[in-house]
């Protein structure tokens, strides 16, 4: 079932099964991004329920892709600059970066300055 235009509820939702989708209005916003960008962008993780987050990331319960407004695709090289330049002029504000070996991707999410979490904010793996 599509989300948005170019993005399926299954690719979106949280890996374990418990049925977490993104926010509607960030998914509107991804799929802006998606179509400047104009060719394919595999999602490799999008939402994740505070137990699945925990499993896969070091920000354990809380995290960006706990909120729904966060998501990363398996781009490298060119596409991934463009990816992050796009993002950017579109209004999102965290860009995590993983560019070297296996499983290379770029995340993108648009979550707000908070305690200990300023933005605009870049970072790597
Ligand atoms: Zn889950």
């Amino acid at each position: 079932m599509k989300f948005t235009e170019h993005f399926s509820s299954a690719e979106l939702a949280c890996k374990c099964g418990c049925g977490m989708l993104p926010e509607r209005d960030f998914m509107d916003k991804v799929e802006r991004v998606r179509v400047r960008f104009g060719l394919p962008l595999p999602v490799t993780s999008c939402a994740r329920c505070a137990a699945y987050n925990a499993k896969v990331s070091k920000t354990g319960e809380k995290g960006p892709h706990t909120t729904g407004r966060a998501v990363d695709f398996a781009v490298i090289g060119n596409r991934a600059l463009d990816l992050v330049r796009i993002a950017l002029e579109e209004g999102f504000t965290g860009i995590g970066v993983q560019q070297k070996g296996a499983g290379r991707f770029i995340h993108i999410d648009d979550l707000p300055a908070a305690e200990g979490q300023p933005r605009p904010w870049i970072w790597s793996y």
